[in-house]
Protein backbone atom coordinates (compact mmCIF):
# COMPACT_ATOMS: atom_id res chain seq x y z
CA UNK A 1 0.00 0.00 0.00
CA UNK A 2 2.26 2.96 -1.22
CA UNK A 3 3.04 4.86 -4.27
CA UNK A 4 1.90 7.72 -6.23
CA UNK A 5 -1.77 7.04 -6.97
CA UNK A 6 -3.09 8.00 -3.56
CA UNK A 7 -0.83 11.17 -3.42
CA UNK A 8 -3.02 13.83 -2.66
CA UNK A 9 -5.54 12.11 -0.92
CA UNK A 10 -7.06 12.90 2.54
CA UNK A 11 -9.01 11.17 5.01
CA UNK A 12 -10.19 12.62 8.21
CA UNK A 13 -10.22 9.90 11.01
CA UNK A 14 -13.23 10.33 13.40
CA UNK A 15 -12.02 8.84 17.03
CA UNK A 16 -8.44 8.83 18.37
CA UNK A 17 -8.67 5.29 20.29
CA UNK A 18 -6.80 2.31 18.80
CA UNK A 19 -8.89 1.68 16.17
CA UNK A 20 -8.80 4.95 14.62
CA UNK A 21 -4.76 4.79 15.08
CA UNK A 22 -4.33 1.95 13.47
CA UNK A 23 -6.51 3.51 10.55
CA UNK A 24 -4.38 6.83 10.71
CA UNK A 25 -0.69 4.24 10.11
CA UNK A 26 -2.01 2.52 7.31
CA UNK A 27 -3.36 5.57 5.89
CA UNK A 28 -0.28 7.59 5.81
CA UNK A 29 1.77 4.65 5.20
CA UNK A 30 -0.37 4.55 1.89
CA UNK A 31 0.64 8.39 1.08
CA UNK A 32 -2.52 9.80 2.95
CA UNK A 33 -2.55 13.21 4.25
CA UNK A 34 -4.68 12.73 7.67
CA UNK A 35 -6.64 14.16 10.27
CA UNK A 36 -7.59 12.35 13.71
CA UNK A 37 -10.51 14.70 14.73
CA UNK A 38 -11.23 13.23 18.60
CA UNK A 39 -14.11 14.89 20.83
CA UNK A 40 -12.19 15.40 23.79
CA UNK A 41 -8.96 17.56 24.25
CA UNK A 42 -6.58 14.89 24.59
CA UNK A 43 -6.08 10.99 21.79
CA UNK A 44 -5.85 7.68 22.37
CA UNK A 45 -9.48 6.91 23.74
CA UNK A 46 -9.63 3.55 25.79
CA UNK A 47 -5.74 3.64 25.86
CA UNK A 48 -6.11 6.47 28.24
CA UNK A 49 -9.48 6.52 29.67
CA UNK A 50 -10.76 2.62 29.25
CA UNK A 51 -7.37 0.49 30.22
CA UNK A 52 -6.82 0.28 34.50
CA UNK A 53 -4.26 2.30 35.97
CA UNK A 54 -2.88 -0.62 37.27
CA UNK A 55 -2.39 -2.11 33.77
CA UNK A 56 0.29 0.37 32.66
CA UNK A 57 1.88 -2.28 30.64
CA UNK A 58 -1.16 -2.54 27.96
CA UNK A 59 -1.25 1.55 28.04
CA UNK A 60 2.38 1.35 26.74
CA UNK A 61 0.53 1.07 22.69
CA UNK A 62 0.35 4.85 22.62
CA UNK A 63 4.10 4.86 22.13
CA UNK A 64 3.44 3.49 18.68
CA UNK A 65 0.64 6.18 18.47
CA UNK A 66 2.88 8.68 19.27
CA UNK A 67 5.15 7.69 16.19
CA UNK A 68 2.61 7.63 13.53
CA UNK A 69 1.80 10.95 15.36
CA UNK A 70 5.00 12.52 14.11
CA UNK A 71 4.27 11.89 9.90
CA UNK A 72 4.51 14.85 8.65
CA UNK A 73 1.01 14.07 7.11
CA UNK A 74 -0.62 14.07 10.59
CA UNK A 75 -2.71 16.22 12.01
CA UNK A 76 -4.63 15.94 15.60
CA UNK A 77 -7.78 17.97 15.91
CA UNK A 78 -8.75 17.39 19.01
CA UNK A 79 -11.68 19.24 21.02
CA UNK A 80 -14.10 19.08 17.82
CA UNK A 81 -16.79 16.97 18.32
CA UNK A 82 -18.40 15.62 14.92
CA UNK A 83 -22.08 15.65 15.25
CA UNK A 84 -21.95 18.87 17.28
CA UNK A 85 -19.58 21.04 15.88
CA UNK A 86 -18.80 20.15 12.47
CA UNK A 87 -21.23 17.79 10.77
CA UNK A 88 -20.48 14.90 9.28
CA UNK A 89 -21.80 16.34 5.88
CA UNK A 90 -18.97 19.19 6.16
CA UNK A 91 -16.61 16.88 7.10
CA UNK A 92 -17.29 14.45 4.08
CA UNK A 93 -16.96 17.32 1.90
CA UNK A 94 -13.38 18.31 2.82
CA UNK A 95 -11.92 14.81 2.50
CA UNK A 96 -12.18 12.33 -0.03
CA UNK A 97 -12.59 9.49 2.58
CA UNK A 98 -13.73 9.84 6.14
CA UNK A 99 -13.34 6.89 8.65
CA UNK A 100 -15.70 6.25 11.65
CA UNK A 101 -13.63 5.32 14.29
CA UNK A 102 -15.44 6.66 17.33
CA UNK A 103 -15.96 3.10 19.38
CA UNK A 104 -19.02 2.45 21.62
CA UNK A 105 -19.46 5.33 24.25
CA UNK A 106 -22.47 3.53 25.98
CA UNK A 107 -22.97 0.94 28.15
CA UNK A 108 -25.92 -1.83 27.60
CA UNK A 109 -28.62 -1.78 30.53
CA UNK A 110 -30.13 -5.33 31.92
CA UNK A 111 -33.63 -4.30 31.76
CA UNK A 112 -34.59 -5.57 35.33
CA UNK A 113 -36.41 -3.51 37.73
CA UNK A 114 -34.30 -1.57 40.41
CA UNK A 115 -31.81 -0.61 37.25
CA UNK A 116 -32.07 3.20 37.89
CA UNK A 117 -31.78 3.19 41.86
CA UNK A 118 -29.22 5.12 43.70
CA UNK A 119 -26.11 3.11 43.94
CA UNK A 120 -26.52 1.04 40.71
CA UNK A 121 -24.11 2.11 37.89
CA UNK A 122 -22.50 1.10 34.27
CA UNK A 123 -19.10 -0.43 34.39
CA UNK A 124 -18.40 2.14 31.43
CA UNK A 125 -18.45 5.31 34.00
CA UNK A 126 -16.72 3.82 37.02
CA UNK A 127 -13.98 2.90 34.27
CA UNK A 128 -14.02 6.34 33.03
CA UNK A 129 -14.52 7.79 36.65
CA UNK A 130 -11.21 6.34 38.02
CA UNK A 131 -9.90 7.02 34.81
CA UNK A 132 -10.54 10.96 35.09
CA UNK A 133 -12.82 10.49 31.87
CA UNK A 134 -13.82 14.45 31.94
CA UNK A 135 -17.47 13.28 31.19
CA UNK A 136 -17.23 11.22 34.51
CA UNK A 137 -15.59 14.09 36.65
CA UNK A 138 -18.57 14.97 38.87
CA UNK A 139 -19.58 11.13 39.34
CA UNK A 140 -19.87 10.04 43.08
CA UNK A 141 -19.93 6.59 44.22
CA UNK A 142 -20.82 4.91 47.62
CA UNK A 143 -18.01 2.61 48.72
CA UNK A 144 -19.52 2.52 52.32
CA UNK A 145 -20.92 -1.13 52.14
CA UNK A 146 -18.87 -4.56 52.36
CA UNK A 147 -20.44 -6.29 49.46
CA UNK A 148 -20.37 -4.76 45.45
CA UNK A 149 -21.86 -6.94 43.24
CA UNK A 150 -20.53 -6.41 39.60
CA UNK A 151 -22.71 -8.16 36.84
CA UNK A 152 -20.97 -9.86 33.96
CA UNK A 153 -17.91 -11.79 34.02
CA UNK A 154 -15.60 -9.92 31.14
CA UNK A 155 -12.37 -8.36 31.40
CA UNK A 156 -14.31 -4.95 32.24
CA UNK A 157 -15.91 -6.73 35.34
CA UNK A 158 -12.49 -7.88 36.27
CA UNK A 159 -11.00 -4.66 36.41
CA UNK A 160 -13.89 -3.26 38.38
CA UNK A 161 -13.38 -6.08 40.58
CA UNK A 162 -9.81 -5.87 41.45
CA UNK A 163 -9.85 -1.75 41.23
CA UNK A 164 -12.93 -2.44 44.09
CA UNK A 165 -10.72 -4.91 45.80
CA UNK A 166 -7.17 -3.63 45.80
CA UNK A 167 -5.23 -1.99 47.88
CA UNK A 168 -5.58 1.77 47.38
CA UNK A 169 -1.59 2.09 48.28
CA UNK A 170 -0.95 0.34 45.21
CA UNK A 171 -2.93 1.88 42.82
CA UNK A 172 -1.46 5.93 44.56
CA UNK A 173 1.45 5.80 42.36
CA UNK A 174 -0.44 4.67 38.98
CA UNK A 175 -2.62 7.38 36.99
CA UNK A 176 -6.25 6.72 38.76
CA UNK A 177 -7.65 9.90 39.33
CA UNK A 178 -7.49 11.66 42.25
CA UNK A 179 -11.26 11.43 43.62
CA UNK A 180 -11.06 7.92 43.03
CA UNK A 181 -8.16 7.17 44.56
CA UNK A 182 -9.63 9.09 47.47
CA UNK A 183 -13.15 7.37 47.54
CA UNK A 184 -11.39 3.96 47.32
CA UNK A 185 -8.81 4.95 50.73
CA UNK A 186 -12.52 5.58 52.28
CA UNK A 187 -13.79 2.62 51.14
CA UNK A 188 -15.51 -0.10 53.37
CA UNK A 189 -15.78 -2.64 50.55
CA UNK A 190 -14.32 -5.83 51.49
CA UNK A 191 -16.40 -8.32 49.14
CA UNK A 192 -17.16 -8.24 45.55
CA UNK A 193 -18.94 -10.88 43.92
CA UNK A 194 -19.24 -11.20 40.24
CA UNK A 195 -22.45 -12.76 38.58
CA UNK A 196 -21.65 -14.70 35.35
CA UNK A 197 -25.11 -15.99 33.89
CA UNK A 198 -23.24 -18.75 31.99
CA UNK A 199 -20.77 -21.28 32.98
CA UNK A 200 -17.11 -21.81 33.14
CA UNK A 201 -16.82 -23.00 29.73
CA UNK A 202 -18.62 -20.08 28.75
CA UNK A 203 -16.75 -16.80 30.99
CA UNK A 204 -15.55 -13.86 28.36
CA UNK A 205 -12.74 -12.77 30.55
CA UNK A 206 -8.74 -14.32 30.20
CA UNK A 207 -7.33 -15.92 32.44
CA UNK A 208 -4.57 -14.03 33.03
CA UNK A 209 -6.52 -11.09 34.32
CA UNK A 210 -8.31 -13.59 36.64
CA UNK A 211 -4.56 -14.70 37.92
CA UNK A 212 -4.09 -11.29 38.41
CA UNK A 213 -6.63 -10.38 41.14
CA UNK A 214 -5.60 -14.05 42.55
CA UNK A 215 -2.20 -12.98 43.20
CA UNK A 216 -2.91 -9.41 45.10
CA UNK A 217 -2.30 -9.80 48.62
CA UNK A 218 -4.54 -10.01 51.13
CA UNK A 219 -7.22 -11.23 48.40
CA UNK A 220 -9.32 -14.49 48.30
CA UNK A 221 -10.96 -15.42 45.19
CA UNK A 222 -13.51 -18.56 44.94
CA UNK A 223 -15.49 -20.08 42.26
CA UNK A 224 -19.34 -20.88 43.50
CA UNK A 225 -22.54 -22.11 42.06
CA UNK A 226 -23.52 -25.29 41.17
CA UNK A 227 -20.63 -25.75 38.36
CA UNK A 228 -18.37 -28.34 36.15
CA UNK A 229 -15.31 -27.17 34.48
CA UNK A 230 -16.00 -29.66 31.81
CA UNK A 231 -15.34 -27.99 28.62
CA UNK A 232 -16.27 -29.24 24.83
CA UNK A 233 -13.73 -31.72 23.48
CA UNK A 234 -12.88 -29.06 20.65
CA UNK A 235 -12.89 -26.00 22.94
CA UNK A 236 -10.84 -22.99 21.79
CA UNK A 237 -7.12 -22.90 24.20
CA UNK A 238 -8.47 -20.04 25.97
CA UNK A 239 -12.09 -21.44 26.85
CA UNK A 240 -10.09 -24.89 28.25
CA UNK A 241 -7.26 -22.85 30.24
CA UNK A 242 -9.80 -20.64 31.96
CA UNK A 243 -12.12 -23.53 32.78
CA UNK A 244 -8.63 -25.99 34.11
CA UNK A 245 -7.81 -22.76 35.92
CA UNK A 246 -11.27 -22.06 38.01
CA UNK A 247 -11.32 -25.23 38.60
CA UNK A 248 -8.32 -24.56 40.88
CA UNK A 249 -9.50 -22.14 42.62
CA UNK A 250 -11.77 -22.65 46.90
CA UNK A 251 -15.28 -23.54 46.19
CA UNK A 252 -16.34 -21.15 49.04
CA UNK A 253 -14.11 -18.28 50.62
CA UNK A 254 -12.17 -19.64 53.66
CA UNK A 255 -12.92 -16.31 55.94
CA UNK A 256 -9.26 -15.98 56.73
CA UNK A 257 -8.81 -13.17 54.17
CA UNK A 258 -9.58 -9.44 54.53
CA UNK A 259 -10.80 -9.41 51.28
CA UNK A 260 -12.41 -11.40 48.58
CA UNK A 261 -13.51 -11.89 45.08
CA UNK A 262 -16.66 -14.47 44.68
CA UNK A 263 -17.26 -15.62 40.99
CA UNK A 264 -20.40 -16.64 41.40
CA UNK A 265 -21.58 -18.80 38.39
CA UNK A 266 -25.06 -19.91 36.74
CA UNK A 267 -26.79 -16.54 38.67
CA UNK A 268 -28.93 -13.88 36.14
CA UNK A 269 -30.06 -11.00 38.01
CA UNK A 270 -33.69 -10.92 37.70
CA UNK A 271 -33.99 -7.24 40.22
CA UNK A 272 -32.49 -4.50 42.23
CA UNK A 273 -33.49 -4.06 45.56
CA UNK A 274 -33.83 -0.53 46.85
CA UNK A 275 -35.09 1.54 49.88
CA UNK A 276 -35.21 5.09 49.55
CA UNK A 277 -34.31 5.22 45.72
CA UNK A 278 -30.55 3.44 46.86
CA UNK A 279 -29.69 -0.30 46.23
CA UNK A 280 -29.63 -2.73 49.33
CA UNK A 281 -29.66 -5.92 47.23
CA UNK A 282 -29.61 -7.83 44.10
CA UNK A 283 -32.03 -10.68 43.64
CA UNK A 284 -30.92 -13.60 41.08
CA UNK A 285 -32.39 -16.65 39.69
CA UNK A 286 -30.05 -19.84 39.28
CA UNK A 287 -29.22 -20.88 35.77
CA UNK A 288 -29.00 -23.90 33.89
CA UNK A 289 -27.23 -23.63 30.23
CA UNK A 290 -29.11 -25.01 27.22
CA UNK A 291 -27.14 -25.70 24.20
CA UNK A 292 -29.18 -24.93 20.65
CA UNK A 293 -27.57 -25.14 17.48
CA UNK A 294 -24.01 -25.53 19.45
CA UNK A 295 -24.30 -21.79 21.21
CA UNK A 296 -24.76 -22.16 24.83
CA UNK A 297 -27.39 -19.96 26.75
CA UNK A 298 -28.47 -19.61 30.22
CA UNK A 299 -32.11 -20.48 31.48
CA UNK A 300 -33.92 -19.44 34.31
CA UNK A 301 -34.51 -22.05 36.71
CA UNK A 302 -36.73 -20.13 39.19
CA UNK A 303 -34.86 -20.42 41.89
CA UNK A 304 -34.16 -16.96 42.95
CA UNK A 305 -31.72 -15.52 45.81
CA UNK A 306 -31.60 -12.37 47.44
CA UNK A 307 -27.81 -10.87 48.41
CA UNK A 308 -27.57 -7.48 49.81
CA UNK A 309 -25.24 -4.83 48.11
CA UNK A 310 -25.13 -1.43 48.48
CA UNK A 311 -23.25 -1.04 45.17
CA UNK A 312 -23.97 -3.01 41.92
CA UNK A 313 -22.02 -2.51 38.35
CA UNK A 314 -23.45 -3.90 35.65
CA UNK A 315 -20.71 -4.94 33.43
CA UNK A 316 -22.68 -6.40 30.69
CA UNK A 317 -20.47 -5.00 27.62
CA UNK A 318 -20.41 -1.34 25.62
CA UNK A 319 -23.02 -0.38 23.29
CA UNK A 320 -21.91 1.82 20.20
CA UNK A 321 -24.03 5.18 19.35
CA UNK A 322 -25.24 6.36 15.55
CA UNK A 323 -24.25 9.52 14.40
CA UNK A 324 -26.49 11.76 12.29
CA UNK A 325 -26.08 11.65 8.47
CA UNK A 326 -25.01 7.40 9.19
CA UNK A 327 -26.52 4.27 8.57
CA UNK A 328 -27.23 1.99 12.12
CA UNK A 329 -27.83 -1.57 12.78
CA UNK A 330 -29.53 -0.82 16.45
CA UNK A 331 -29.77 -4.51 16.57
CA UNK A 332 -26.50 -4.80 16.50
CA UNK A 333 -25.50 -1.30 17.55
CA UNK A 334 -22.83 -1.42 14.90
CA UNK A 335 -23.02 0.55 11.47
CA UNK A 336 -23.48 -1.36 8.41
CA UNK A 337 -20.29 -2.13 6.46
CA UNK A 338 -18.84 -4.41 3.65
CA UNK A 339 -15.02 -4.86 4.54
CA UNK A 340 -15.01 -1.33 6.07
CA UNK A 341 -17.38 0.73 3.32
CA UNK A 342 -20.29 2.01 4.93
CA UNK A 343 -23.48 0.79 3.08
CA UNK A 344 -26.79 2.72 3.47
CA UNK A 345 -30.31 1.54 4.25
CA UNK A 346 -30.92 -0.04 0.56
CA UNK A 347 -27.33 -1.68 0.61
CA UNK A 348 -25.47 0.39 -1.07
CA UNK A 349 -22.32 1.52 -0.43
CA UNK A 350 -22.15 5.22 0.43
CA UNK A 351 -18.94 6.67 -1.67
CA UNK A 352 -15.80 7.64 0.79
CA UNK A 353 -17.61 6.35 4.16
CA UNK A 354 -15.78 4.10 5.70
CA UNK A 355 -15.34 2.65 9.33
CA UNK A 356 -13.40 0.70 11.63
CA UNK A 357 -13.36 -0.32 15.43
CA UNK A 358 -15.90 -0.93 18.13
CA UNK A 359 -18.20 1.00 15.63
CA UNK A 360 -17.57 -1.66 12.90
CA UNK A 361 -17.43 -4.99 14.56
CA UNK A 362 -19.33 -4.44 18.35
CA UNK A 363 -17.91 -3.58 21.59
CA UNK A 364 -15.50 -7.03 21.35
CA UNK A 365 -11.86 -8.09 21.22
CA UNK A 366 -8.21 -6.36 22.58
CA UNK A 367 -6.47 -3.03 21.27
CA UNK A 368 -4.75 -5.10 18.80
CA UNK A 369 -7.68 -6.71 17.28
CA UNK A 370 -8.04 -3.10 15.91
CA UNK A 371 -5.18 -3.62 13.78
CA UNK A 372 -6.20 -6.17 11.11
CA UNK A 373 -9.64 -4.15 11.31
CA UNK A 374 -8.55 -1.29 10.37
CA UNK A 375 -5.81 -2.53 7.89
CA UNK A 376 -9.06 -4.09 6.04
CA UNK A 377 -10.83 -0.57 6.09
CA UNK A 378 -7.47 1.33 4.98
CA UNK A 379 -7.12 -0.98 1.98
CA UNK A 380 -10.22 -0.51 0.74
CA UNK A 381 -9.97 2.92 0.91
CA UNK A 382 -7.19 3.12 -1.16
CA UNK A 383 -8.73 1.15 -3.30
CA UNK A 384 -11.44 3.39 -3.91
CA UNK A 385 -9.70 6.66 -3.56
CA UNK A 386 -8.77 7.01 -7.56
CA UNK A 387 -12.70 7.20 -8.17
CA UNK A 388 -13.74 9.24 -5.34
CA UNK A 389 -14.99 12.81 -6.35
CA UNK A 390 -12.67 15.32 -5.57
CA UNK A 391 -13.89 17.45 -2.01
CA UNK A 392 -15.07 20.64 -2.72
CA UNK A 393 -13.84 22.20 0.01
CA UNK A 394 -9.95 22.01 1.80
CA UNK A 395 -9.56 20.86 5.81
CA UNK A 396 -8.38 24.54 6.30
CA UNK A 397 -12.10 25.90 5.64
CA UNK A 398 -13.21 23.44 8.48
CA UNK A 399 -11.29 25.25 10.33
CA UNK A 400 -12.11 28.30 9.51
CA UNK A 401 -15.81 27.09 10.52
CA UNK A 402 -14.72 26.09 13.74
CA UNK A 403 -13.08 29.26 14.70
CA UNK A 404 -16.71 31.03 13.92
CA UNK A 405 -18.15 28.47 15.85
CA UNK A 406 -15.51 29.29 19.07
CA UNK A 407 -14.08 25.96 19.25
CA UNK A 408 -10.64 25.66 20.23
CA UNK A 409 -9.22 23.19 18.29
CA UNK A 410 -6.48 21.30 20.01
CA UNK A 411 -3.24 20.03 17.82
CA UNK A 412 -0.69 17.45 18.43
CA UNK A 413 1.75 20.56 19.79
CA UNK A 414 -1.07 21.48 22.12
CA UNK A 415 -1.38 17.81 23.42
CA UNK A 416 2.38 17.34 24.08
CA UNK A 417 1.64 20.37 26.28
CA UNK A 418 -1.16 18.88 28.47
CA UNK A 419 1.00 15.66 28.47
CA UNK A 420 3.89 17.28 30.16
CA UNK A 421 1.92 19.19 32.36
CA UNK A 422 0.33 15.98 33.46
CA UNK A 423 3.44 14.10 33.92
CA UNK A 424 4.92 17.07 35.86
CA UNK A 425 1.77 17.47 38.19
CA UNK A 426 2.52 13.22 38.40
CA UNK A 427 5.96 13.66 39.43
CA UNK A 428 4.82 16.40 42.22
CA UNK A 429 2.52 13.59 43.36
CA UNK A 430 4.19 10.53 43.39
CA UNK A 431 2.00 9.30 40.25
CA UNK A 432 3.46 8.31 36.47
CA UNK A 433 0.95 10.98 36.08
CA UNK A 434 -1.85 13.06 37.30
CA UNK A 435 -4.60 13.61 34.52
CA UNK A 436 -6.71 16.74 34.23
CA UNK A 437 -9.87 15.71 35.11
CA UNK A 438 -12.00 18.51 32.84
CA UNK A 439 -12.37 19.59 29.34
CA UNK A 440 -11.52 22.92 30.84
CA UNK A 441 -8.44 22.03 32.64
CA UNK A 442 -7.14 19.93 29.80
CA UNK A 443 -7.36 23.33 27.57
CA UNK A 444 -6.16 25.51 30.05
CA UNK A 445 -2.73 23.15 29.87
CA UNK A 446 -2.70 24.12 26.34
CA UNK A 447 -0.64 27.00 25.37
CA UNK A 448 -2.99 29.56 23.01
P1 LIG B 1 -17.54 -8.83 27.21
O1 LIG B 1 -16.22 -9.50 27.12
O2 LIG B 1 -18.47 -8.94 26.06
O3 LIG B 1 -18.26 -9.42 28.53
C1 LIG B 1 -19.58 -9.11 28.84
C2 LIG B 1 -20.08 -9.98 29.96
O4 LIG B 1 -21.39 -9.56 30.29
C3 LIG B 1 -20.17 -11.46 29.61
O5 LIG B 1 -19.82 -12.22 30.74
C4 LIG B 1 -21.65 -11.63 29.28
O6 LIG B 1 -22.16 -12.92 29.50
C5 LIG B 1 -22.27 -10.69 30.29
N1 LIG B 1 -23.62 -10.29 29.94
C6 LIG B 1 -24.06 -9.71 28.79
N2 LIG B 1 -25.39 -9.46 28.86
C7 LIG B 1 -25.78 -9.89 30.08
C8 LIG B 1 -27.02 -9.91 30.74
N3 LIG B 1 -28.12 -9.40 30.17
N4 LIG B 1 -27.08 -10.43 31.98
C9 LIG B 1 -25.98 -10.93 32.57
N5 LIG B 1 -24.77 -10.94 32.00
C10 LIG B 1 -24.67 -10.42 30.76
O7 LIG B 1 -17.42 -7.26 27.46
P2 LIG B 1 -16.45 -6.37 28.36
O8 LIG B 1 -16.01 -7.02 29.59
O9 LIG B 1 -17.15 -5.05 28.42
O10 LIG B 1 -15.15 -6.19 27.45
C11 LIG B 1 -15.22 -5.60 26.15
C12 LIG B 1 -13.97 -6.00 25.36
O11 LIG B 1 -12.81 -5.34 25.87
C13 LIG B 1 -13.69 -7.50 25.45
O12 LIG B 1 -13.24 -7.97 24.21
C14 LIG B 1 -12.57 -7.57 26.47
O13 LIG B 1 -11.74 -8.69 26.36
C15 LIG B 1 -11.82 -6.29 26.20
N6 LIG B 1 -11.07 -5.87 27.40
C16 LIG B 1 -9.82 -6.39 27.60
C17 LIG B 1 -9.11 -6.07 28.74
C18 LIG B 1 -7.75 -6.65 28.98
O14 LIG B 1 -7.19 -7.30 28.15
N7 LIG B 1 -7.16 -6.44 30.11
C19 LIG B 1 -9.65 -5.22 29.70
C20 LIG B 1 -10.94 -4.72 29.49
C21 LIG B 1 -11.64 -5.05 28.33
P3 LIG B 1 -22.53 -13.86 28.26
O15 LIG B 1 -21.20 -14.35 27.78
O16 LIG B 1 -23.39 -14.90 28.87
O17 LIG B 1 -23.24 -13.00 27.24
Amino acid sequence: MSGSPVAGGRAAIVGSGPAGFYAAEFLLKAGLAVDVYERLPAPFGLVRYGVAPDHQSIKRVAAAFERTAKHPAFRFRGNVEIGRDLALEELRRAYHAVVLAYGAATDRHLGVPGEELAGSHAATAFVGWYNSHPDHEHDRYDLGHERAVVVGLGNVALDVARVLIRSPDELAPTDISDAALAALRASRVREVVLLGRRGPAEAAFDQGELADIVALAGVEVSVEGDVTFAVPEHAEAAVRKNAEYLATLPREPSGKSERRVRLRFLASPVELVGDAGRVTAIRFEDTELVENAGKVSARGTGRIHEMPAGLVIRSIGYQGLPLPGTPFDAKRAVIPHRLGRVLAADGAVMPGLYVTGWIKRGPSGLIGTNKPCAKETADEVVTDLEGLPVPPLVPDELDRLLAERGVRVVGYDDWHAIDAAEMARGTHKGKIRDKFPSVAELLAAAPD
